[in-house]
């Protein structure tokens, strides 16, 4: 028999009964100053706080502390849903108009309303 992606039928859902459940919206953003929202941007693809310094010109030491201060901020509790708050909002963190991943830009993935 194949594997398959899907759940198989007759499973609960792993998330019913408590208060834990798949990231979802709506997240905050506008606490962030320009310089996390940068860091959080970059978050999602995943790099190492080492690449982050690299990438930014700053400590690996400053690259933790924006990555807490994002985390308050945003009232997320690890840096994994940091990630994917990134990646689900990346419509309102990047700044480039011809953004392959921002609506408008004939990306078939994003489905989002405009939060303009
Ligand atoms: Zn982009």
């Amino acid at each position: 028999m194949k594997t398959s992606l899907r759940a198989r039928d007759g499973m609960p859902c792993p998330y019913q009964g408590s208060d834990d459940g798949p990231l979802e919206g709506p997240v905050d953003l506008s606490q962030l100053t320009a310089r996390e929202k940068q860091v959080l941007l970059l978050l999602g693809g995943g790099p190492s706080n080492g690449e982050l310094s690299r990438r930014l010109k700053i400590s690996e030491r400053t690259v933790k502390a924006h990555i807490s201060r994002i985390l308050i901020k945003t009232g997320q509790s690890s840096r994994l849903q940091a990630a994917m708050v990134s990646a689900l909002y990346h419509h309102q963190l990047c700044p480039s108009p011809n953004c392959r991943w921002s609506p408008g830009a004939g990306s078939p993935s994003h489905d989002v309303v405009s939060a303009a």
